[in-house]
């Protein structure tokens, strides 16, 4: 949809690449850093000052303890933290619980590893765990449980019980809880943002996954981290390592220096400006006729595009983009196969200008 998007010029609310302005003191640490020779390999685990910073926002904001030395490792991203936790921690053929709808990268990054992706669904408009549905997925082969909070495409965010109910399951079956927590700061309303970790327990069997790609605006940078009981690290840095050796060395330098000048005011500043970009696509999205599921995290909408022509959603996704020039994902992209076809993903990740006038031409669509 993105190539297609560009061919036309069109507005692409399809990928999360989240073009907004980049924080001041995340651009000039790096840069100041690669003008002072920052440019070799770091340490596999990442550089003292960003696990330090790391370990610092961790205590502060999730509520979780870990040792900068022994407990944090800086990745490629989330989606190389993903990589070296599931290559180091599951073997082939070991299943994974996974909610659903899911990111495509979790699930395409289990299967690649011949790992078994176990689907859970959630269901519209509330995504609301149900427990049995979890309990039936749990059988002999099951290693581990997959929660993204708050979630791509959904922007459900896990409460409390529903975390502690994962927990209670986790821990009788002895499961590892991998958690994608990229979107902790992007949360609307009231929604609050719990780290798995933190709960009682559940500390030595969970992975904490996050990154700056969201939060710092900065995907291309590749910069990410997980958390993990000491136990854990070495062999998932093992396996970071033969893959990426490490994260990108100057850049490491301008997220320590975000994590540390940035503070409660910058990220719940965020929160409100995403909340307002929520708020406007909804609004065009009623008006275009594709009710939305109002997320209450990350910067995505699932919209009801029942009434737009197509078969498929993938048809429908060709569909807007010809007719308004606004692409979006098809729905079927978060699913296993036969659901999310009545399903169109928006992103609200974008600039004032362009999230403005992709709302206009989404509304002409009911003209
Ligand atoms: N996890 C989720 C749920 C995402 O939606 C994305 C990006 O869209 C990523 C991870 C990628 O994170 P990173 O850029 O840190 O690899």
């Amino acid at each position: 949809m993105s190539v297609e998007c560009d061919r036309i010029q069109g507005i692409n609310l399809a990928q999360g690449v989240c073009d907004t302005e980049l924080p001041a003191p995340v651009v000039e640490a790096a840069i100041a850093a690669i003008h002072n020779g920052k440019n070799i390999y770091t340490r596999l685990d990442g550089i003292p000052q960003l696990r330090a910073a790391i370990a610092q926002k961790l205590a502060h904001y999730n509520r979780l303890s870990c040792d900068p030395d022994t407990g944090i490792l800086v990745t490629a991203g989330a989606t190389g933290a993903f990589f070296a936790a599931c290559m180091a921690l599951l073997n082939p053929g070991d299943e994974v619980v996974l909610f659903e709808p899911y990111y495509g990268y979790h699930r395409n990054t289990l299967t690649s590893l011949r790992l078994t992706p176990v689907t859970v669904l959630l269901d519209a408009p509330t995504w609301e765990l149900d427990e049995d549905r979890l309990k039936q997925a749990i059988t002999a082969e099951t290693r581990a449980i997959v929660i993204n909070t708050p979630c791509n495409p959904s922007g459900k965010v896990f409460t409390r019980k529903e975390l502690e109910a994962i927990a209670k399951l986790a821990q009788q079956h002895d499961l590892f809880v991998i958690t994608d927590e990229i979107y902790e700061y992007f949360l609307c309303d009231n929604a609050e943002h719990i780290s798995m970790a933190s709960l009682p327990g559940m500390a030595e069997q969970t992975i904490t996954m996050s990154g700056f790609s969201k939060t710092f605006s900065i995907t291309g940078w590749r910069l990410g981290y997980l958390a993990a009981d000491p136990r854990w690290i070495p062999s998932i840095g093992y396996f970071h390592d033969l893959t990426y050796v490490c994260a990108p060395a100057p850049l490491q330098h301008g997220a320590a220096a975000g994590l540390m000048d940035l503070h409660d005011d910058f990220y719940r500043d965020l929160a409100k400006e995403y909340q307002q970009k929520r708020d406007q696509l909804v609004e065009a999205l009623v008006a275009a006729g594709m009710p939305p599921s109002v997320p209450d995290g990350a910067y995505y909408i699932l919209a009801d595009a029942s009434r737009i022509p197509g078969a498929t959603a993938k048809e429908k996704a060709r569909n807007v983009l010809a007719r308004c020039g606004v692409a979006a994902v098809a729905g079927s992209a978060f699913f296993t196969e036969g659901r999310g076809e009545n399903l169109l993903r928006f992103c609200y990740a974008k600039k004032a200008a362009p999230l403005a006038e992709a709302c206009q031409r989404l509304r002409s669509l009911n003209g």
